[in-house]
């Protein structure tokens, strides 16, 4: 393990770093990954972004996305500088599965692991954890870690705040899920002051939608929506015609989920979608509704409480049917 002070004495002499989130990065896995990045790089340390995947094109403006290496498209190479790292800083993620085959890499890598992450249950492969189920986002953490961990506030430059800023606006919900505390939005408003221009970040990742996706969220509400009264729950299920109909890509259906939670009376909501290896699933649930349990123990994920995932390798048929069974059982919750 490493103590703060013995972190600090080796961010002080530049240092081979690899910065990584979990698959499919969201606007808080990517954002936080590159506040990160810029923060390091102007300490003059050598640094890398390494996705595992790709991620969707509403991302692709934020400043040093350039940068960022996708491990799917260059394995070799991110694998030999994960093994060369002094450092890997793991962002938004605290089980090594989150980054698919990335994960035997950093595991059998030397180089000292910091783990920067909000969710349940953490696994032990870290050296060194700054970690809070209450924080809104892995963003807000390391907005934490450079001011007030390694005290250098004023270090932040406009990239690093956007980047943050970003982080904390998606996985927030736009400041309106129950983790935007007070303190959120103070660090929110010292991000505004410190360069993060806030009107158009939320211009760049949600007015950019494609034509195919808006047609795409208008089928999902009018022909797949369905509703189950009796336990206040909504699913979406579409499969894999429908998505190339549309010809959906990655982020697409990203935040569909959403709409029908935000139906009246609607407790937990599902977005269930037939990928091309799998069935993955989204679940949003409110107030003290788990829907990490669910995925967790039904579907291999996990996730926070009102909002987790998971995944299948049965038929989408199959999924839809497991899922509508688990709603008696969960009937109580659902409906006091
Ligand atoms: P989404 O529905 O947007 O894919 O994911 C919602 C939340 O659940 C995110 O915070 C994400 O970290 C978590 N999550 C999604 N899929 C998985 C999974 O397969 N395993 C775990 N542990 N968490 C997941
Ligand atoms: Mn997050």
């Amino acid at each position: 393990m490493l103590n703060l002070a013995e972190l600090k004495a080796l961010l002080d002499q530049p240092q081979k770093i690899i910065i990584t989130t979990h698959h499919k990065p969201d606007g808080d896995a990517l954002g936080s990954s590159l506040g990160l990045y810029h923060y390091l790089k102007q300490k003059q340390h050598q640094v890398q972004v390494i996705t595992p995947t790709d991620y969707p094109s509403f991302l692709h403006w934020m400043p040093g996305n350039a940068d960022v290496m996708i491990y799917t498209a260059h394995k070799e190479k991110s694998a030999a500088l994960v093994q060369q790292a002094d450092l890997v800083f793991c962002l938004d993620f605290n089980s090594l599965s989150r980054i698919n085959e990335l994960g035997e890499v950093v595991k059998d890598s030397s180089a000292k692991k910091i783990m920067i992450d909000h969710h349940l249950d953490p696994e032990n492969f870290d050296d060194f954890r700054h970690w809070n189920t209450t924080a809104c986002s892995a963003a807000q953490l390391v907005y934490e870690f450079i001011a007030e961990l390694l005290g250098d506030k004023r270090s932040i430059t406009p990239e690093v705040a956007t980047c943050l800023y970003t982080g904390i606006m998606t996985d927030s919900g736009s400041f309106r899920f129950p983790t935007t505390t007070a303190n959120v939005h103070r660090i929110t408003a010292d991000l505004i002051d410190l360069g993060a221009d806030n009107a158009a970040i939320h211009q760049a990742v949600y007015d950019h939608a494609s034509e195919n996706r808006l047609r795409f969220l208008g089928y999902c509400l009018s022909n797949k929506l369905e509703i189950f009264q009796e336990y206040n729950t909504a699913m979406i299920s579409v499969n894999a015609e429908e998505l190339k109909r549309f010809n959906i890509t990655t982020g697409d259906t990203e935040g569909i989920v959403n709409y029908a939670l935000s139906i009246d009376g609607v407790r937990l909501a599902a977005m269930i979608i037939e990928r091309t290896d799998k069935v993955k699933l989204s679940l949003r649930s409110t107030g003290t509704f788990p829907a990490n349990e669910i995925c967790k123990n039904y579907f291999h994920g996990g996730g926070h409480r009102n909002a987790a995932g998971g995944q299948s390798e049965s038929t989408l048929e199959q999924v839809v049917h497991q899922f509508k069974s688990l709603l008696p059982e969960y009937k109580n919750l659902l409906t006091q």
